[in-house]
């Protein structure tokens, strides 16, 4: 995460951000595992799953949310839909109960650099993270 911050730093002062492995998976041209779709989210299961159920929910155009805290007033909406949309995830795939978590920059151990939610569950979680 931290080679990921560095790299976001180096190649991008505006917020706008050089392409991540979601672009690869938003134009088809890499494969992901879909759990649910509709004009402006996708969810897709995570490559490199950390509990049973660990699927990211993540805007179809990035528009400057390389991470959370570049979100702009009005992206407001957009944001409660895509926790919507997470929670809609996590209901169905994790009745017991799930966490959502959104990594933001290098202290958050964030390594991809288009906003996403993480849905995270199928287990018993532990508290505090790491
Ligand atoms: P972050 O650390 O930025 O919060 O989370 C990025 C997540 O994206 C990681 O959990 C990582 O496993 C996942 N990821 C990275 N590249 C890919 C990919 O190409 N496909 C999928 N499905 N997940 C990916």
């Amino acid at each position: 995460a931290k080679d990921a911050a560095a790299a976001y730093k180096s190649s991008d002062a505006d917020g706008a951000g050089p392409a991540t492995a979601f672009d690869n998976i938003l134009s088809g041209k890499w494969p992901s595992d879909k759990v649910y779709e509709d004009d402006t989210a996708l969810a897709f299961r995570d490559i490199n799953p950390q509990a049973p159920v660990h699927v990211l929910v993540i805007p179809k155009i990035r528009d400057g949310l390389t991470k959370l805290s570049c979100a702009r007033e009005d992206q407001e909406a957009l944001l409660g839909h895509l926790v919507y949309v997470a929670q809609s995830v996590g209901k169905k795939e994790c009745p017991e109960g799930f966490r959502l978590v959104i990594n933001d920059g290098e202290h958050g151990a964030q390594s991809v650099y288009h906003l996403h939610i993480h849905v995270l569950g199928g287990r018993q979680l532990g508290w505090p993270p790491g």
